[in-house]
């Protein structure tokens, strides 16, 4: 005997918990089944060894959606680095911080600010660079910020129309924050009152107009008038729900069109007598680093995306360790490497809930996110990250807007 309700909701993570959220306070009788023990999804904190986050760490900017909920919960937060943290960076390389550091970093924003002006034909950041850079050195850092630090794409799939027209649509601002306490705190927080089913891994929907029946993989049926799916991109592609009757071919062509991106973070607990430094980029297998400093707590976080997570996965646990040790020595010299204390390489390639790190736009994809945020016959609501058509995709605030965005437009039905 299925469990009936107005909404079913698939996944815990930013997007769903926030979509449950809004039509519970409103009224409807929602559930939530997500497949994993934990809610969060790509929200993961660990304290294995001291707060780190193995998936989002920071709140990407003071006007991002996610505030709402920090304000209400009261959730700590800590602005990542100086005010302007974001708009400096140290290049080292050969054991040291390069002398000619200011001097690299003008040359790399002038390729940025070039190519936020671009408004040519589409083509991929790979080709758009050796097209139009002129200076190869800061045309490698700039790719490497661009496809690895922040879409976790491969350059040579990653649209230039498309970052180019969502980074004009963003308005959730430059700065960063941490919420010291832990991202999770966050989750517990937007979750709390809500029917959410852990452990409930969705095999099976069969769907009509206004009738879904939701099966899982432990046997267990729930049926409502509507779904909200926000399962992501990555397992979307790989192993999604079977679907009865088969979702719409525009749907199914949207899923294979959008990147999906790998992205893995190193982390390194650090002996507390070290340098201070907001944020630094090497030439090497990871690229890019910041540090996380809370009390006599100093933790390294190495963030590597796209194709260069792609390699660390492939090189095993310990020789990417050994990696990004490698590539924290080339930036910062060999001293520090007898500064660590202790190493973990968090992936998501292999996480048979994510398979990946988040969405990005490939060469031609257009308006994909728009098809697959369509609702489907007034039933199925497919949302999250990778369907924020407002700039904000593949962030936390991105999938908190889409579910709540999905909740209005099912309140709006009759
Ligand atoms: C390494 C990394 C670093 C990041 N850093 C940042 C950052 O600093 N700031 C930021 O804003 N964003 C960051 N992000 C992106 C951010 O984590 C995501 O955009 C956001 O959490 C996505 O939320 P979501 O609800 O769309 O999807 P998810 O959080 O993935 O939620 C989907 C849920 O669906 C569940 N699920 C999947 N299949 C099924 C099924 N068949 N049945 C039941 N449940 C299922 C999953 O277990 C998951 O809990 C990062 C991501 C990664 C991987």
């Amino acid at each position: 005997m299925a469990d009936t309700f107005d909404v079913i909701v698939i996944g815990a993570g930013a997007a769903g918990l926030s979509a449950a959220r809004d039509l519970s306070r409103a009224g409807k009788r929602v559930v939530v089944l997500e497949a994993r023990d934990r809610t969060g999804g790509r929200i993961k904190t660990d304290r294995e060894r001291g707060l780190v986050e193995a998936g989002a760490e920071f709140i990407h900017g003071e006007s991002a959606a996610t505030w709402d909920y920090v304000t209400e919960l009261n959730v700590e937060t800590h602005i990542a680095g100086p005010e302007n943290a974001d708009s400096y960076r140290l290049f080292g390389e050969k054991g040291h911080i390069r002398a000619d550091t200011d001097e690299l970093y003008k040359r790399f924003r002038k390729s940025d600010d070039e190519l936020w002006k671009y408004d040519g034909p589409d083509m991929s950041l790979a080709e758009y660079f050796r097209k139009y850079g002129t200076d190869e050195e800061a045309a490698f850092y700039k790719i490497r910020e661009i496809a690895s630090d922040i879409e976790s794409a491969d350059p040579g799939l990653l649209s230039v129309r498309g970052i180019v027209h969502e980074d004009r649509l963003a308005t959730s601002g430059g700065r960063n924050f941490w919420i010291p306490g832990g991202y999770d705190q966050l989750v517990k927080g937007v979750a709390t009152g809500l029917d959410i089913k852990l452990r409930h891994h969705v095999v099976r929907v069969r769907w009509s107009e206004g009738k879904v029946d939701v099966e899982c993989d432990n046997g267990a049926h729930f049926t409502a008038a509507r779904l909200v799916m926000t399962i992501p991109i990555g397992v979307m592609k790989r192993c999604p729900p079977e679907f009865l009757p088969a979702l719409p071919t525009a749907f199914e062509k949207a899923v294979r069109a959008i990147g999906f991106g790998n992205a893995s973070k190193m982390t390194f607990w650090m002996d507390g007598r070290m340098p201070d430094f907001n944020f630094l980029a090497t030439p090497g297998a990871v690229g890019h680093w910041w540090q996380r400093r809370f009390g006599n707590e100093v933790v390294i976080v190495g963030f590597a995306g796209g194709q260069l997570a792609d390699a660390l996965v492939r090189m095993g646990e310990r020789d990417a360790i050994q990696a990004g040790i490698d590539d924290l020595v080339d930036g910062m010299g060999s001293a520090i490497k007898h500064l660590i204390t202790h190493a973990r390489h968090f992936t998501w390639s292999d996480d048979p809930l994510a398979y990946g790190s988040y969405s990005f736009p490939t060469v031609g994809m257009e308006d994909t996110r728009d098809v697959l945020q369509t609702p489907i016959m007034n039933t199925v609501f497919y949302c999250g990250e990778a369907t924020n058509t407002r700039g904000h995709a593949g962030m936390v605030h991105g999938a908190i807007e889409e579910g709540r965005r999905v909740a209005r437009e099912i309140l709006a039905l009759p």
